[in-house]
């Protein structure tokens, strides 16, 4: 057979079937502030940013099927997002764009070298009233901002060919280290971990234009004052730079018992570069092929769970530790007190935002919110691995409210067990049906998605 009649077949085989077409569409924007603001993750700050070392960005990668249905996906350089932010964005996106509130995940690195926009600054950082006002007026030009970002995105639908692969790369260390004093947070080579990293290569005319891919790791390799991503952000540029026409998005999986190591001291800043380094290289060799068609049509669903938490202590007791020492715990009694006082009552539920994207038999993306723990993502891909040729768990979407304890971390305690909720507006630590309840509204998304 001549060359030109392998053409056509390589043609041939390459076109997705009816109905299976897909379009994406790509966006970026620098969200670095313009000035010096408080930054987000450790809470015994003292003072705002000193500089950056690269800029921070939000990325939007966009997808339509034949039929016309849509998912848009933001990833966001940012140590958190919160229900108002993400709420007001799908408010506006379904507005201007018809896009629907299933079709919009919000997914930020956890970078701790970023504004902090987590609400529970408010509450249990130190910073002064002139610090809250630079950051308020932070967070409400980056809401118009996504939304503008989301509309280029979707502006930029064009046909794509789009294919998927699994590296991994072993920089993730499970961070909860048994010792006769319960859980620490210390690195734990023998604790679970997820060190595969998901990759989705978006091609148009001819070119690499996206690459979305995935880790489950804290990005705290950085504990100093300057703007940066992160390795997830040392990885974005790596990736940009090999590959010209793309713009690469970091989703962030179910890191959070997981740290990179090594991490922190004098070289910070070097083991970033380092970890950017290896998971790009991970990244890359993934893209090498070989990879899985990821085709349509698109079956997309969301609902938010409402988890149980543990009963509120006895007033007494908040009453005696807001009289206590200075400290979390004394922050916490005395935020429960006020808001006891202003609402009379406090709802022991947390509200969970959850999604399941389907991409015809190819593909299932699975997203939950909260500092997600890595057994969500271990027993996602175990429960759903017969529903889909690929599954993939990103954590860290829409609202990162509090750690999301599975229920062995839960029972084991420790600080993504317990201890962590002491400083955030959840009011109380998850009740022991936290995972159970997690799944059966996945199955039900999941269920959702199936194809008919
Ligand atoms: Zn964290």
């Amino acid at each position: 057979m001549s060359r030109w009649w392998w053409g056509v077949l390589a043609l041939a085989v390459s076109v997705p079937a009816a109905g299976q077409e897909l379009k994406a569409g790509l966006a970026k924007a620098v969200i670095t502030p313009d000035g010096p603001v408080w930054l987000s993750g450790y809470s015994g700050r003292t003072k705002p940013a000193e500089g950056k070392v690269h800029d921070l960005f939000a990325k939007v990668a966009a997808f339509e099927d034949a039929a016309g249905v849509r998912v848009v996906l933001v990833t966001l350089d940012l140590g958190s997002v919160g229900e108002a932010l993400t709420e007001a964005v799908a408010a506006k996106c379904q507005r201007r764009f018809q896009l629907p509130r299933e079709g919009l995940i919000l997914n930020v690195s956890h970078t701790h070298c970023a504004p902090e926009v987590a609400a529970e600054r408010r509450v249990f950082h130190a910073l002064p009233d002139a610090e809250e006002e630079k950051l308020v007026k932070y967070l409400a030009g980056l809401e118009d901002q996504l939304v503008d970002l989301v509309g280029s995105a979707l502006k930029d639908l064009r046909p794509a060919k789009v294919s998927y692969g699994v590296g991994s790369t072993d920089f993730a260390s499970n961070r909860r280290l048994p010792t006769e004093k319960g859980y620490v947070n210390s690195q734990n080579p023998d604790g679970v971990t997820d060190r595969s990293v998901p990759v989705l290569r978006i091609e148009r005319d001819g070119k690499v234009q996206g690459i979305v891919f995935g880790y489950a790791c804290h990005n705290t390799t950085l504990a100093f004052q300057q703007y940066c991503g992160d390795y997830a952000g040392f990885a974005q540029a790596e990736l940009e730079a090999k590959y010209p026409d793309a713009i690469a998005l970091f989703v962030m999986g179910c890191g959070g018992d997981q740290n990179p190591y090594p991490r922190h001291g004098p070289r910070g800043l070097e083991f970033a570069r380092q970890h950017g380094k290896s998971l790009a290289d991970a990244v890359e060799k993934a893209l090498a092929g070989p990879l899985a068609p990821v085709r349509g049509p698109l079956k997309v669903a969301y609902s938010v769970a409402p988890l149980d938490l543990e009963p509120l202590p006895p007033v007494e007791r908040l009453k005696a530790e807001a009289e206590g020492p200075a400290g979390l715990a004394q922050r916490k009694a005395r935020y429960l007190l006020d808001e006891l006082e202003r609402k009379k009552t406090i709802d022991l539920k947390q509200r969970c935002p959850l999604h399941a994207v389907r991409f015809g038999d190819d593909l299932l993306i699975i997203g939950v919110s909260g500092e997600t723990v890595v057994d969500y993502s271990l027993r996602a891909k175990k429960d759903f691995a017969d529903r889909a040729k690929a599954v993939w768990v990103a954590g860290y979407c829409d609202d990162v409210f509090a750690y999301l304890p599975s229920r062995r971390v839960l029972k084991e305690g420790g600080y993504e067990g317990r201890e962590g909720i002491l400083h955030q507006l959840t009011p109380t630590p998850f009740a022991p049906s936290v995972e159970e309840k997690v799944f059966a509204a996945l199955g039900r998304l999941v269920e959702a998605v199936a194809p008919r």
